[in-house]
């Protein structure tokens, strides 16, 4: 589950990790009161005004923006909030402004100019550790980082029995090029992000940039973080930070009925149960010559209801031509799908408007082929994988 910014900045907060602080706004005058409230508690009368969506690059896009004066925090945050957000990390459309955050001016000039580094703490999936990846080149794009400069990404793995150890959040500093207070720092940022990582469940923290004030102060200015939905239920107030305006509102639906879907970019609806049929299918559309408009496990129990559920949730996306349903008739009897889908495609009526192939096999697929080939409805019924290949390939042709 992806959480706001500002979300991501209390979880850090909570672990003692030192974050540029600020106050959420969801409208100007909210926003002057902000800012007010944190010239109170901070003494700098500069803020940034930053949009709140799950997307990156909002700084690219026009949606951070520093306001000098209470006037200035009014005009840009009546500006931000409502707009649709364009950056490079969200569609052509944007992502509409609900709120902002309202946040001290960090950088402010001193005696060491600022400076700006990159900070994710995630899995590495080949060792099966948690790894610390940082760079001294923060603020920018970390893919043009990773492709340009490669060296100038590192490193730390974490042996899960022992934990981040001291010598490793110092050679992080080290690497980072830093002394002094700063290095100091810098030690207790990596130990207690670190820390909240490991206790928050998240499955990435994604700092960029960790700044280095001015006045040797190490901080997160910005706070990607992803939790982990299946530990979500160890952790109560964060499952509250849901922000369902920011989802695919397909797959919200789906999670309340119960069915496991992953909106995609293609064009071929796919109903699968189990997950690793549900991948393979994927492969066999794109062989097809077809690319998968979505992944839909339904799962165990395929009955009419369920089906039909599953088959409105396909069709809700538009760029859906085929729909391949292959079932895998295991502990659910395949002739129970094929009357569930016979039925459904009843009950739905026009709302069906393209071409359904349907591979079941396992237990009663003889019946179930006869019974969607007597139906008289528009299904072409397929046994063999590569038949439903085939079939697939002469409707998208
Ligand atoms: P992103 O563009 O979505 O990654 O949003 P960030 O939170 O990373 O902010 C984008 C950029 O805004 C940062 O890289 C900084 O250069 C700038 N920025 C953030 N906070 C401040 C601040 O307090 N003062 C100034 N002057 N710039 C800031
Ligand atoms: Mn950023």
């Amino acid at each position: 589950m992806n959480i706001h910014e500002y979300q991501g900045k209390e979880i850090l907060n909570s672990f003692g990790v030192r974050i540029q602080r600020g106050i959420v706004a969801h409208n100007a005058q909210e926003a002057v009161n902000a800012a007010k409230e944190l010239t109170e508690q901070t003494g700098t009368g500069w803020h940034v005004i930053k949009a709140q969506v799950h997307a990156g690059g909002r700084g690219k896009g026009g949606g951070v923006k520093l306001a000098k004066n209470l006037k200035e925090v009014e005009e840009i945050a009546r500006n931000i909030i409502g707009m649709d957000l364009v950056t490079p990390q969200t569609s052509a459309e944007g992502k509409k402004v609900h709120q902002v955050l309202v946040a001290e001016d960090v950088y402010y000039p001193g005696e060491n100019e600022p400076e700006e580094y990159y900070m994710s703490v995630l899995l590495n999936r080949s060792t099966g550790r948690n790894m610390i990846m940082y760079s001294t080149e923060g603020g920018m794009d970390i893919e043009t980082v990773a492709e340009e400069t490669p060296h100038l990404i590192f490193t730390e793995e974490i042996d899960p029995s022992v934990g981040l150890l001291g010598f490793q959040a110092r050679r992080i500093a080290f690497n980072l090029g830093l002394s002094g207070t700063a290095f100091k720092e810098m030690v207790k940022f990596v130990s207690s992000l670190y820390t909240a990582f490991d206790k928050s469940d998240s499955s990435l923290f994604e700092i960029n940039p960790v700044l280095k004030t001015s006045d040797d102060k190490i901080m997160a200015v910005d706070a990607k973080v992803t939790l982990d939905d299946n530990a979500l239920f160890r952790h109560k107030d964060y499952a509250e930070m849901r922000d369902i305006r920011e989802e695919n509102s397909t797959e919200v639906e789906a999670k309340k009925v119960g069915l496991n879907y992953v909106a995609l970019d293609g064009n071929v609806g796919c109903m699968v149960n189990g997950a690793g049929l549900a991948m393979a299918t994927m492969d066999l559309i794109k062989q097809a010559g077809g690319e998968p408009a979505n992944f839909l496990d339904v799962g165990g129990t395929a009955d009419a209801k369920r089906v039909e559920e599953a088959f409105r949730l396909i069709l809700k996306d538009d760029k859906v031509e085929a729909i391949l349903v292959n079932i895998f008739g295991g502990i659910v009897r395949c002739d129970r799908v094929a009357q569930g889908i016979v039925d459904a495609y009843k009950n739905m009526g026009d709302a069906i408007n393209v071409p359904i192939i349907v591979r079941l096999q396992g237990t009663n697929a003889d019946v179930a082929k006869k019974l969607i080939d007597e139906s008289g409805l528009g299904v072409h019924s397929a046994v063999q994988f590569q038949e439903a290949a085939d079939k697939v390939q002469e409707v998208l042709s």
